[in-house]
């Protein structure tokens, strides 16, 4: 009888003959290691976004709110990571998924009006050619 080696911890593998691995966690361990480091940086920078939209969710419970930059900075928000944005005449929505904010200042404070996204700010004519980023250093 041939034995076969779990691919994540070498264990000799029991029961069905075409199984790779000892349980879900030796499979996930595998494949963690083995992932492209293309995957990870995607991982990293989904995790981001991901947190990002969890915040601006958290401080806006009914639709529409201002929150102090800062505030959200210490919460560990990452203001170059976001998923789409929604330019006007007067300013930009910035958006993780379905939650965005439109940078503002008020009383010389920076502030985020945080808002969830319309059906309406996913149908713009968008022209990337058109933005100009400043870099502030
Ligand atoms: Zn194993």
């Amino acid at each position: 009888m041939e034995l076969t080696l779990c691919l994540a911890c070498n264990k000799p593998l029991k029961g069905r003959s075409d199984k790779k691995f000892c349980d879900a966690q030796c499979r996930s361990i595998y494949h963690n290691k083995n992932r492209a480091p293309h995957e990870m940086q995607m991982q990293e920078i989904n995790k981001i976004l991901r947190k990002n939209r969890g915040l601006l969710a958290q401080f806006c419970p009914s639709g529409k709110s201002t929150v102090k930059k800062s505030v959200l900075h210490q919460l560990g928000f990452s203001f170059i990571y976001f998923t789409d944005m929604f330019p006007f005449k007067t300013g930009t929505y910035f958006f993780c998924y379905d939650y965005g904010y439109l940078p503002i200042q008020e009383k010389g404070q920076d502030k985020l009006l945080i808002i969830q996204k319309q059906d309406y700010m996913s149908n713009i004519k968008f022209n990337p050619w058109s933005v100009r980023i400043q870099n502030l250093d």
